[in-house]
């Protein structure tokens, strides 16, 4: 089959469009036929590499896919070839207690698709029966690769560790980010209100487009704890989304007493100081999650397919061009999700 091969880690020139045996379904899994795939940073990452993590080479990126089933393992019943599905990338071992009560997102074999294991820049992958979900004749493959890591990602974080009610205010630090531009749109569903700080008048616009209500322009006013102070009469957010990490300081400053901080990443960077007097000071609660539940993942992909949740999307390349659509993520110059058309 055509896939992506990364054989070390490094910058973009090491994603090789090459030719590999496609991957046989084991008992459980299901073989998909992809049709579309969706960038997520965490595929510059992997590809970048950290101190620890091991791949087996030649690695294929990408954690989102969305195809069709072309065969089944031993002992799968649920699923048919040609049936129409998209992925949830995290891996439970599907056999611990916690994975058999739905809490695939805390298994201790817990893994990621794209990270620990091969994944979707590729023409075929292999997966478990439990992380598929069909998708209806009137979603695209596109969309509902584009949704799937972040919006499961988000609904997880915002609805069942962060308990969000629509009698709350809610701050999301960053608007174009894939994670961000779900949680503005979630928090919106939910109906919180919704403060977003935006790094530039495009950006701004993309989050009102996104259901924002008041969008803070930091190109204009770096301030922005004040300016949410002062929109929050003074009260600051209930919730704060924030996953870039080095802006904690303003985010403590931000947050309202007895807030809740978000964090599924730190896009900023993984070391932050914390000024421990706005935690107890303040009844601060910081929440943190790694994508989701096979519950939350249904949930949120029935909203995405009956359009109560729309998927901002980016561009659209052909998977041989993956090296590019990654260069442009990387630049940040992307205003939705990137996604790679295969086959
Ligand atoms: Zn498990």
């Amino acid at each position: 089959m055509k896939a992506i091969l990364l054989s070390s880690h490094g910058g973009p020139d090491l994603l090789q469009y090459g030719e590999i045996a496609p991957p046989e379904p084991k008992a459980g899994e299901v073989l998909v036929k992809l049709h579309a795939a969706a960038l997520n940073r965490l595929d510059i990452w992997v590809r970048q590499g950290w101190p620890g993590i091991k791949l087996e080479y030649p690695h294929i990126p990408g954690a989102d896919g969305a195809g069709e089933i072309a065969a089944l393992g031993p002992g799968v019943t649920r699923w048919r070839v040609g049936q129409r599905v998209v992925i949830n990338p995290g891996i439970g071992c599907g056999r611990c207690q916690l994975c058999r009560e739905g809490h695939d997102n805390l298994c201790r074999e817990w893994r990621l698709l794209g990270e620990q294991v091969r994944g979707t820049y590729a023409e075929f992958v292999a997966v478990s029966e439990r992380q598929l979900y069909p998708i209806p004749a009137a979603a695209s493959y596109r969309t509902a690769a584009a949704a799937a890591l972040v919006y499961v990602t988000a609904w997880h974080s915002l609805v069942t560790r962060g308990n969000v009610r629509s009698s709350e205010s809610v701050l999301v630090v960053g608007a174009s980010g894939g994670v961000n531009t779900a949680s503005i749109q979630v928090a919106h569903l939910l109906g919180a209100m919704v403060y977003v700080v935006a790094s530039s008048p495009e950006k701004a616009e993309l989050a009102k487009k996104l259901g924002a209500d008041h969008v803070i322009d930091r190109s204009k006013d770096e301030n922005w704890p004040k300016a949410v102070y002062e929109l929050t009469e003074k009260r600051g957010a209930d919730v704060i989304v924030d996953n870039v990490g080095t802006t904690y300081p303003q985010s403590f400053r931000a947050a309202a007493k007895g807030g809740r901080i978000l964090t599924v990443g730190n896009t900023g960077g993984p070391k932050i100081e914390i000024d421990n007097r706005f935690i107890f000071g303040k009844h601060l609660s910081l929440i943190g999650s790694t994508m989701g539940t096979p519950y939350d993942f249904a949930a949120v992909m029935e909203l995405v397919f009956s359009g109560r949740l729309e998927v901002a999307l980016d561009r659209h390349y052909p998977l041989a061009d993956a090296r590019a659509a990654q260069e442009r993520l990387e630049k940040g110059e992307q205003m939705g999700k990137i996604t790679l058309e295969i086959g």
